[in-house]
């Protein structure tokens, strides 16, 4: 099932606001709450569900295909084909990638809806609407909690032109408009772990002192045994679980303020993109255990002082899960093209924080749009920009 958040004034469809953290309608102004809007939109769900009953299943809800796309050379020629775009360009490529495309039937003007199998919130590319997919958000995929955008589009940006001011990647094709326009706002599904750690590190610290004697200078080196014993718990470890995020670039946006966190509800959503996690939680827990392991590590070391040198000679860590926890980050992307190559800027969409230059694979750069258009752009340039 897909939905749309309706005004209740003027029946337009309504967008979180990063500033005012409301619901709002750009056509008449008006402004709801997310708790609000979603209550309205359970009794909308509820009534329509008692006709449905009454109309006795004569009509099914809800319209969902899945199209199974091997994007390799057949499976371009498919989606070309279906819809009626054409390419000439066949010469042979490297990426093999399957994506699982899915096709929705928006609520509003009726317009088909593609997106692939993680996508959760996404916009209409026909009426431009934002729209949810609940069955990505619903039951097991729900997430837990959220912390809700509250840096906006604007100043993603500005961030991203002061940054290729910087003449670090300066051509003025870069700063175009058709650039920027591909900015997007995406809740990145993230893990959130906790860990008790129990740290036994023994090193050699060592104390040296020199002394002058005649035409000698000695020095004196004074080995001692340290060993420490650290019990310490590291909460909210984060960890993205996103197949389609580079970890790494996921890693340079932290820290988030998790006391800003909000009960998960689906209209925060609403005007963004939003993905379901590709992992769960076990498959995600053996990064998040090097990176707690390194935590636990430096907190032993950083214990000992006043030795000159400290060598480690045994470390035995040892790490219990408590807890993990299903959320949505808020990432501003911006995806540009440079000389033939893709690439991503990254800010985090509550704390400005931004991370430059990657290389993204030209396939999920098209998916991130999550329309069509964009699906075909980016399952076309991985063959040599046909446009
Ligand atoms: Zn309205
Ligand atoms: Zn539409």
């Amino acid at each position: 099932m897909i939905l749309t958040y309706k005004c209740p004034g003027c029946a337009g469809a309504m967008n979180f606001n990063e500033s005012t953290g409301k619901m709002e309608c750009p056509f008449c102004g008006r402004s709801e709450t997310v708790e609000t809007m979603q209550q309205l939109y359970l009794e909308e769900e509820a009534k329509a569900e008692a006709a449905a009953a009454a109309a006795a299943g004569q009509m099914e809800t809800g319209h969902i295909e899945t199209v199974n796309i091997d994007v390799g050379m057949g499976a371009v020629d498919s989606v070309a084909a279906a819809t009626n775009i054409e390419h000439t360009d066949d010469r042979p490529h490297t990426e093999e990638e399957s994506i699982n495309l899915r096709v929705y039937t928006c609520s509003s003007c009726g317009g088909e809806i593609l997106t692939d199998d993680v996508t959760a919130a996404t916009f209409c590319s026909y009426c431009g609407n934002p729209t949810l997919i609940a069955e990505q958000l619903t039951g097991q995929k729900r997430p837990s909690r959220l912390i809700p955008f509250t840096i906006q589009k604007d100043r993603a940006i500005e961030a991203f032109r002061a940054w290729t001011h910087k003449g670090i990647l300066t051509p003025s094709t870069f700063r175009s408009k058709t650039n920027l326009e591909k900015t997007v706002g995406i809740y990145v599904p993230f893990w959130l772990f906790d860990y008790g750690v129990l740290v036994n590190y023994q090193a050699d610290g060592q104390i040296i002192s020199h002394e002058i004697r005649g035409e000698y200078r000695l020095t004196h080196t004074d080995h001692y045994d340290v060993h420490r014993k650290i019990h310490a718990e590291y909460d909210m470890v984060p960890a993205d679980a996103s197949k389609e995020m580079d970890d790494h670039m996921m890693d340079c946006l932290e820290p988030f303020n998790y006391s800003a966190m909000k009960e998960f509800e689906m209209p925060y959503l609403s005007g963004f993109y939003a993905e379901k996690n590709s992992y769960t939680d076990e498959e995600m827990a053996p990064r998040v255990k090097t990176r707690v392991a390194q935590y636990g590590e430096t907190h032993a070391r950083g214990t000992i002082k006043g030795y000159a040198n400290v060598i480690t000679k045994g470390k035995d860590i040892r790490m219990s899960l408590k807890k993990t926890e299903y959320v949505l980050l808020p990432v501003w992307i911006i995806n540009y093209e440079y000389k033939g190559e893709h690439y991503r800027f990254a800010m985090n969409g509550q704390t400005g924080k931004t991370v430059g230059v990657l290389p993204v694979s030209k396939a999920k750069a098209g998916i991130m749009f999550g329309s069509i258009m964009a699906v075909i752009w980016g399952l076309l340039t991985a063959f040599g920009g046909v446009f």
